[in-house]
């Protein structure tokens, strides 16, 4: 018998039994990236960890209802309550409009998220589509006197939030009194009450260009605002899952459980989730230090830390391979090595897909092997109901795939494994492999370029346009694919 899924819950700071409040239907929302400037591999692995979440969620039987929201107005530079909205600021620089911003990241970050082969969720809410949403929300903290008005702008009132029985900070594990010695004094000029207090409401400046107009004058919402109007709007005043990078601990979900506790007296989220950080060669990956690049340059291997492309598959499964809640360090060394795993994966998948049962009355059961391929099935659940352990999940269908290439070598009859194990071999491994994990052929969908360009290789050899040659035997070697030039034709394989 399989254990039960557990999960590991940021609030309690242990993994607890997974029940959701309404089964089989689950509820989980994930924050999505401000769409301002090209996808972070940090936030593709956020993305790339509840999507799998969600693909076994639906692969064990429950009903998700996955919403991930798009940040397009409120966000300002510094992620505080002060300085230009992202957004705005893109806008200005490059004299477009905001939503030109917004529309060409947005269609960046979908075009990447497909690229990982990401399964969209079921609702992506805007910022900009939940206004009246986010402004009722206002006035419903102010009647509550949870928020009060400052020259325009509305804040949060974070003491009289815990004087009535909150506990911010309870996530983060800050302790309040604490957060207000490390906050530095107000100056006289801040309209807060409390340092710690944060915006739901901004009076726009006059320069400020995203701006609606409210009950107090003109203005935006604050960036916290959104995420607590669009998952309780589509998911219920309490939920399942909220998800997101660790980075988003403090305070952005520190203020969405103030702010859902303040407008419905309920804690919103039942099971809150974070993923860790990358780190590139055992370095902090940021902007500042030069060694963050992004899914477009690991693809086309561009960034000078690069010694070569590498395959969105192949990342995929590199990020799947630690589990999310450890740090993941990017090097060439790992990618190289997860390059040749997912190979081996994608190429059992290939032939697992052309295997069929054949009984034969003259070979004898196998009852070791049928014994293990059982086990490795079952410790692919136990993996994954640990909390999402892929890695310890993948090296079972490692385990899968030594099997699969035995029949395929006919090292091993079908028949020694009787009709049920061999079906379940052959299932579990193509669908542990691209249901759950995600994880699919990619030299099938690129077939008919590769057999462009092998038309192209072969003119260019015979043009004696050795550079270009090149050019297209590297395009290959990225992919993990070698060309082999034989006496009539040029072929394909998987390099081993
Ligand atoms: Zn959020």
């Amino acid at each position: 018998m399989t254990q039960p899924l557990k999960l590991y819950n940021t609030l309690s700071r242990r993994k607890e039994l997974f029940e959701p409040l309404n089964p089989p239907y689950v509820g989980m929302y994930v924050c999505g990236p401000t769409v301002y400037n090209y996808v972070h591999l940090g936030n593709v692995r956020t993305f790339l960890t509840f999507d799998t979440l969600y693909r076994y969620l639906t692969f064990i039987g429950y009903k998700v209802r996955y919403v991930r929201n798009l940040t397009d107005v409120g966000h300002l530079v510094g992620d505080g309550d002060e300085g230009e909205d992202k957004i705005g600021r893109m806008a200005k620089l490059e004299k477009v409009e905001p939503m030109e911003i917004v529309q060409r990241f947005t269609n960046d970050f979908h075009t990447v998220m497909a690229q990982f082969n990401t399964i969209p969720p079921s609702i992506e809410p805007t910022a900009t589509g939940h206004m009246v949403e986010q402004i009722e929300a206002v006035q419903t903290l102010l009647a509550k006197e949870l928020a009060y008005e400052s020259n325009g702008s509305v804040y949060f009132d974070i003491e009289r939030y815990n004087q009535q029985g909150g506990n911010y900070g309870k996530l983060s594990g800050r302790i309040l009194d604490d957060l207000l010695n490390e906050t530095r004094e107000l100056d006289g000029q801040s309209e807060k009450r409390n340092p710690l207090d944060f915006a739901i409401w901004k009076r726009a400046s006059p320069e400020h260009i995203m701006r609606w107009n409210s009950p107090w004058g003109e203005g935006f919402p604050g960036w916290h605002l959104e995420c607590t109007c669009m998952s309780t709007k589509y998911l219920g005043k309490q939920f399942d899952i909220h998800g997101g990078g660790m980075d988003l601990k403090f305070p952005h979900h520190e203020c969405e459980i103030a702010q859902g506790d303040g407008l419905t007296g309920h804690d919103p989220v039942r099971y809150w989730m974070h993923s860790n950080m990358l780190t590139v060669n055992g370095q902090k990956m940021s902007k500042s230090l030069g060694n963050s690049f992004l899914p477009a340059e690991l693809f086309a291997g561009s960034h000078y830390l690069l010694e070569q492309a590498y395959s969105p598959m192949t990342v995929r499964f590199f990020m799947l391979q630690s589990h999310y809640r450890s740090t993941l360090d990017f090097s060439n060394d790992a990618l190289k090595a997860a390059q040749k795993g997912y190979r081996r994966l994608a190429n059992g998948l290939r032939v697992v897909k052309t295997m069929s049962y054949r009984p034969d009355e003259s070979v004898s059961a196998d009852m070791a092997k049928q014994e293990d391929i059982r086990k490795a099935v079952q410790q692919f659940y136990e993996a994954m109901n640990d909390d999402l352990n892929t890695a310890v999940a993948i090296a079972q269908v490692f385990t899968l795939l030594k099997y699969v290439n035995m029949l395929y070598l006919n090292q091993l009859q079908p028949a020694a494994l009787g009709d049920d194990v061999f079906t379940l071999l052959k299932e579990s491994f193509s669908t542990f492999m691209q249901d759950v994990l995600g994880l699919k052929e990619e030299g099938s969908d690129n077939q008919p370029v590769l057999e462009g360009l092998l038309t192209l290789y072969r003119e260019y050899k015979e043009q004696r346009q050795y550079d270009k040659v090149d050019q297209i035997r590297s395009y290959f070697k990225a992919q993990g694919l070698a060309i082999k030039d034989m006496k009539h034709q040029i072929d394909w394989a998987y390099e081993e």
